[in-house]
């Protein structure tokens, strides 16, 4: 299975670790061309302004917009999947505070715990159009609409590979 990561600026290494366990092959995407052939996209955390500014300049935008891939956002990742359009909720940015309010903890996600990074993460709102996967306590913080899943943590931050492994299961 061929998956793309997003490869801007972020969390790209963590990503790629985790996907390469589960033994994907990666492909590195920094321009449009880099989507072809691909089987799914994923678009790591950092900082969504940025990284909004970059895929503009490099044609990235509209080209995932109009994939069709299947694409994993996190964190940042997620914030753009909300502002391009491609899943269906709200997302408010730093919602938990500055770098001094992150902090890790379990989940529970389809029958099992997995360990959840949150790093000035966003707040998911009004998601009564998607799936919601994982809660924190009443927040839902992981949540998927057809072939497009956004989680406002890091999975890719701790050793378990769960998450990653439900989302090649999508692609
Ligand atoms: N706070 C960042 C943003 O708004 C996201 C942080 C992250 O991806 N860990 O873009």
């Amino acid at each position: 299975m061929k998956i793309g990561i997003l490869d801007i600026q972020g969390s790209v290494e963590e990503h790629i670790s985790a996907l390469q366990r589960l033994g994907a092959e990666i492909v590195r995407v920094k321009n449009a061309e880099d989507l072809e052939g691909l089987d799914g996209l994923v678009m790591p955390g950092g900082e969504s302004t940025t990284m909004e500014k970059l895929m503009k300049r490099f044609g990235l935008w509209e080209a995932i917009i109009g994939s069709g891939l299947p694409i994993y956002g996190t964190c940042a990742g997620a914030i753009l999947l909300a502002k391009m359009g491609l899943i269906d909720m709200e997302v408010e940015r730093n919602a938990y505070g500055g770098q001094l309010e992150s902090f890790e903890t379990e989940l529970d996600f389809e029958g099992g715990r997995v360990p959840a990074v949150f790093i000035r993460a966003p707040r998911f709102v009004n998601v009564e159009k998607v799936e919601v996967l994982s809660r924190n306590g009443e927040e839902a913080v992981c949540v998927r609409q057809g072939k497009i899943m956004a989680s406002s943590f890091h999975p890719e931050m701790a050793e378990d590979t769960n998450i990653h492994r439900y989302f090649l299961d999508m692609c």
